[in-house]
């Protein structure tokens, strides 16, 4: 999974690095990602001086193993045309592994910086504080000061005997296989996010949940919290159109493809342990 980097360590403490050579320059727009056109990689600092861009740009992030991570919140339209654009999804299969961890750390960063450049109290501009990673009015009357947010959401993997139910998403375009999954709602225990999650989406009931774990994903901002459940009576579904297209019962032998060999998400790693059968109650095949 995407949090699984070994012995690396990643840290967003607060500092004020001077940047290196060797050091990543994380460029994005809204969603999507910027890479040097030769390469296909993410600037460094070399690349980033390079380009001609200058260190007052830069807005430090995060740190691994002591190489830093800096993003630009105005990216000049003079380097921007001479780098090549991609989804965000492509940083899925960035090397080396922990290089994902940090860039997609960046990418939630570097949103959360972007909605945050004017005050909710009093409108004025908002820009990074110099003391701490947060983002603080420029208002001399105001001063506010925001933190960077993490969403909760759960994760439910529901079995019925031999059986696990999946999900298809009506919001995408090609959506895969994936678990019930939705963000915990204000004045929710995560207990009840997942049991009104599964009723909502699918209609049905669940019982003996069980914590399983949990993985920050920056592509939503998100901290994603797995459960398994069992059925609770009726096996009949009943779609939330809005959200679903599908959904189903399915044994370990009928559960489609995986589309990543080794899961970065903890919804696909989840469904991959059910289909290895290496959950609790499950008989090998
Ligand atoms: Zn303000």
């Amino acid at each position: 999974m995407i949090q699984e980097i070994g012995q690396h360590m990643l840290s967003t403490e607060f500092a004020k690095p001077k940047p290196k050579a060797t050091d990543f320059v994380l460029l994005f727009e809204r969603t999507d990602v910027f890479l040097l056109p030769e390469t296909g990689t993410l600037p460094t600092y070399r690349d980033w001086c390079a380009l001609g861009g200058s260190d007052d740009l830069l807005v430090h992030m995060l740190e691994v193993d002591g190489i830093q991570f800096f993003t630009v919140l105005d990216l000049p339209e003079a380097i921007r045309s001479q780098l090549k654009k991609d989804i965000s999804r492509c940083l899925r299969a960035v090397e080396p592994r922990w290089l994902r961890l940090a860039a997609v750390t960046g990418l939630h960063l570097y949103q959360w910086f972007q909605t945050h450049r004017f005050c909710g109290v009093c409108g004025a501009p908002m820009r990074p504080d110099g003391k701490e990673l947060a983002m603080r009015c420029t208002n001399e009357n105001c001063h506010s000061v925001t933190y960077p947010t993490v969403c909760p959401a759960v994760i439910v993997g529901v079995r019925n005997g031999d059986r696990l139910l999946l999900t298809r998403s009506s919001v995408y375009k090609n959506p895969v296989y994936a678990l019930v999954s939705g963000y915990m709602s204000v004045g929710e225990t995560m207990e009840e996010t997942v049991h009104r999650e599964v009723l909502e989406e699918t209609g049905l009931k669940i019982k003996n949940l069980q914590y399983y774990g949990n993985q920050p994903w920056g592509f939503s901002g998100a901290q994603m919290i797995g459960y398994w459940a069992e059925l609770d009576g009726s096996d009949k579904i009943t779609l939330q159109e809005d959200e679903l297209k599908e959904a189903g019962w399915f044994t370990p032998d009928e559960i489609p493809p995986a589309y990543e060999e080794d899961p970065l998400d903890l919804t696909h790693y989840m469904i991959e342990q059910f289909r290895a059968r290496r959950l609790p109650g499950q008989l090998q095949a």
